[in-house]
């Protein structure tokens, strides 16, 4: 039977662990070591937030749910039992009988087969495998207390109990030259991968990664050097039938990351945990991030309305505008300029035909009769493409409150 509340437009839902083996040196994200005692508290509290959410909600109490992306920090260190609760607790509250895709980061090691067989029983049907680069010595001089024998292990046992897997990568690590790089990618190729995330090193302000580049006692390799890493290994996947579908990311067809496209399309999501953001179409916001408040905030089950927000924004027009720019131009598909009007008629004007032709006559982008999209040179400069496109809708904006997105 249809459940009464399947007319909502089905959710997205992300869930923060933020505990992880060891804090890699180059990572800014909301994670942190040696702090396992506070697991069951962590997972009682992600599960108060989330009745709260239904209760201030009530409308999406069985509402069907498309993708439940589980990021972390490393949410594959969930402990077994307490996930199975997680998602007892999901199943009594929303409906997700025809749930798309359940993906789980996971950092390979230590993993049994009451692993892979309770994760894909409790509905993960999505691994997302960090991988950065397979050196032990780099990655041992980055804090990342992981062994290339146990990723390799790790792709050999997966796939036996889940087959959608994907590989994230990170290009630019200190100490990594091309014959490291390479053998890194070829080895990826030799697993039955569904996807690829292929990241650039990003050096975070107060990370021991930043100090280190500062004081220069870490060198990371050269643009050039990193530039021509890539722009191999977008061929080698080519080859080896992942299209590039987003700057960052590479799948056989079929097997795009549904989660994140959304993101990228600009469709509401919720997030739960520590530091996750939300989405709904108008605001955005994001929990704050201190551990110790949150499991006092959501101590106790509840159907009192409680939220842990630690900043909440109403996106302007213009901020709406200059997102959907930047997130269609990252996609292969592009920027769908239907849409585009839809939101803003302005992208119908001169001025933006006038750059829109400029950049497609300097290479950086291409055009068809419904898409505007990146060339790979444009790729390189997309934030100097976003900032020119957008420098074209300047204007009058009041004929674009009419059409809401
Ligand atoms: S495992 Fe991932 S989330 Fe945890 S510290 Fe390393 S990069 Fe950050």
């Amino acid at each position: 039977m249809p459940h009464p509340f399947s007319r909502i437009a089905p959710l997205m839902l992300y869930i923060h662990w933020p505990f992880c083996a060891a804090k890699c040196h180059y990572c800014d994200f909301v994670a942190m070591q040696d702090h396992h005692n506070f697991a069951r508290q962590y997972h009682e509290a992600l599960c108060n937030e989330i009745r709260s959410f239904v209760a201030s909600r009530p409308h999406t109490f069985g509402a069907p749910i498309k993708t439940i992306f589980l990021g972390g920090g490393t949410p594959s260190l969930y402990p077994l039992p307490l996930l199975k609760e997680l998602f007892s607790l999901l199943r009594s509250l929303f409906d997700l009988s025809n749930t798309e895709e359940i993906s789980l980061e996971v950092n390979p090691g230590g993993q049994t087969d009451d692993h892979f067989g309770t994760w894909r029983d409790v509905g993960i049907n999505r691994l997302s495998v960090g991988v950065q680069v397979l050196d032990d010595a780099i990655l041992a001089k980055l804090n990342r207390p992981q062994k290339k024998a146990e990723v390799l292990e790790f792709f050999e046992r997966a796939p036996h109990f889940i087959s959608n897997l994907s590989a994230d990568c990170i290009i630019g690590l200190p100490g990594v030259d091309d014959v490291c790089w390479r053998d890194t990618v070829e080895t990826t190729l030799s697993w039955p991968l569904k996807h690829t995330s292929l990241y650039f090193l990003t050096i975070h302000e107060n990370t021991p990664l930043y100090h280190g580049v500062k004081a220069g006692t870490i060198t990371i390799p050269r643009d050039e050097q990193v530039l021509a890493q890539y722009a191999w290994t977008v061929q080698r996947y080519a080859q080896a039938g992942l299209a590039q579908y987003e700057i960052s990311n590479f799948a056989v067809p079929g097997f795009e990351s549904i989660h994140n496209r959304g993101y990228w399309d600009r469709t509401s999501y919720y997030g739960f945990g520590i530091g996750a953001a939300s989405y709904d179409g108008t605001y955005r916001c994001a929990n704050k991030k201190k551990l110790t408040g949150y499991l006092q905030h959501f101590s106790t089950p509840t159907a009192e309305v409680k939220t842990w927000y630690g900043s909440i924004e109403k996106l302007t027009h213009e901020q709406k505008i200059l997102e959907e720019l930047m997130l269609g131009l990252r996609q292969r598909t592009g920027v769908g300029l239907h849409r585009m009007v839809y939101l803003c008629p302005l992208a119908q004007s001169q001025p933006f035909g006038e750059v829109r032709d400029r950049l497609v006559a300097e290479g950086y982008l291409e055009a068809s009769e419904t898409h505007i999209r990146l060339t790979p040179k444009g790729q390189i400069f997309e934030n100097e493409v976003v900032v020119q496109l957008s420098g074209g809708l300047e204007g009058d904006h009041s004929n674009c409150e009419r059409p809401k997105d």
